[in-house]
């Protein structure tokens, strides 16, 4: 059997082999739980200390504003909720506003609570999966407590300009906070919280070579929050024991992410989508030229469907996925891809490509020839 190649990093990464040999350690050293009051307690809190400080430094943020959670999906709930709730129960009645093309935890939250009777405004996006301005501006009013954008789309790889929406935001209202998804931006982009602009943000570790099961709420300090979970830990803002190996494994996979060859990965993008876009007749990259993110890549193609594509790759030892993880075994058409507006009748198979820090060329000729090979086989059969 032929080596395997992965093309869905953007699904997740392989745990690093230095971040596993730190949460080794850890567990021996320091697994005990970190409220105790006795040595092997402060060990554990010494742990996380350490681990907040360096992912707070890597962010620009201060300590006292990273909340770990249980990865990007609590995160983003956690920001929904928290921000909410403390409106609500200040007696006030909150008004939301959400992208249509948010990760589906940050989807499905807001349209349970549009359901339980909130007031949300869905922003549409222009073809390449950009958040327009303009709805950004009209979307906004005088009770709008939260608005939440993702920073770099999961399915297609575009990114949105966090900077430029956190000043139209706070220019059309200052007390409306801003939250913006960062699972698949962390690592990739180097960006300084504070210089963004937003007031809450959220990452998962497993995006970034670090065990899945942890991740990150930046909260400002001084916003009004309400936890989903009371406790004592995370600043009373998410209670529960903390998982110190894995808080650990997170910081050092933040720490790793400062040396990947991001130009390198790329380039190997860019020449990706040429190379399908060129090889394969009736294809069609959904994935913008300009600001985005050139690890993960989208294809639609016409005369093959998304879920047979998959798994006939699977077959030829490519693992691909045919949109984000998180929606695939779905039958309908992703909220993404509907909401960017292709034509699926035309198209129905749709891929998503994603890179990682050690990709090479050879795999991506090897996949793009299978690829290539399999749509052809498939188009012939339907
Ligand atoms: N947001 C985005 C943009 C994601 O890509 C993911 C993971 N697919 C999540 C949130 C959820 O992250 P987690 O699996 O850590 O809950």
């Amino acid at each position: 059997m032929p080596d395997r190649i992965y093309l869905d990093y953007a699904a997740a990464v392989p745990l690093l082999p230095e971040v596993k040999k730190i949460m080794d350690e850890v567990e021996e050293k320091a697994w005990a739980n970190a409220s105790s009051l006795h040595q092997e307690g402060r060990e554990a809190r010494g742990v996380i200390d350490d681990a907040r400080k360096s992912i707070a430094d890597h962010v620009g943020a201060d300590t006292e504003e990273i909340i770990f959670t249980s990865g990007a999906t609590e995160s983003n709930v956690l920001a929904l909720q928290g921000v909410l709730e403390a409106k609500r129960l200040a007696g006030e009645k909150p008004h939301l506003v959400v992208s249509k093309v948010e990760h589906s935890s940050i989807i499905e939250w807001a349209r349970k609570l549009e359901k339980m009777g909130l007031d949300i405004t869905w922003l549409s996006v222009d073809k390449s999966g950009r958040v327009d301005e303009q709805e950004l501006v009209k979307s906004i009013k005088e009770n709008t407590a939260l608005v939440s954008i993702i920073y770099v789309n999961n399915e297609v790889g575009v990114v949105n300009e966090i900077k430029k929406l956190a000043e139209v935001i706070k220019s059309e209202n200052p007390n409306t906070l801003f939250h913006t998804d960062a699972a698949q931006a962390l690592g990739w982009i180097d960006f300084n919280i504070n210089g963004l602009g937003v007031d809450l943000l959220s990452a998962s570790s497993y995006k970034l070579g670090g065990p899945k099961g942890v991740g990150l709420l930046y909260i400002k300090k001084g916003i009004k929050f309400n936890p989903i979970f009371p406790g004592t830990q995370e600043w009373e803002k998410r209670g529960g024991t903390e998982a110190t190996s894995l808080i650990a494994g997170f910081a050092k996979a933040v720490e790793l992410s400062k040396t990947w060859p991001k130009e390198q990965v790329s380039d190997l993008g860019d020449f990706l989508i040429s190379e399908i876009t060129i090889n394969i007749p009736d294809s069609v990259c959904n994935t913008p030229k300009e600001g985005n993110i050139n690890h993960i890549a989208h294809f639609s193609f016409s005369g093959v469907e998304s879920d047979v594509l998959t798994l006939a790759l699977d077959r030829e030892g490519i693992a691909v996925s045919p949109g984000s993880a998180c929606s695939s075994g779905a039958v309908t058409v992703s909220h993404v891809i509907e909401a960017l507006g292709i034509d699926t009748q035309k198209y129905p198979g749709q891929l998503r490509l994603s890179l990682g820090i050690n990709t090479t060329r050879q795999e991506i000729e090897t996949a793009v020839k299978i690829i290539e090979k399999v749509v052809s086989e498939l188009r012939q059969k339907s």
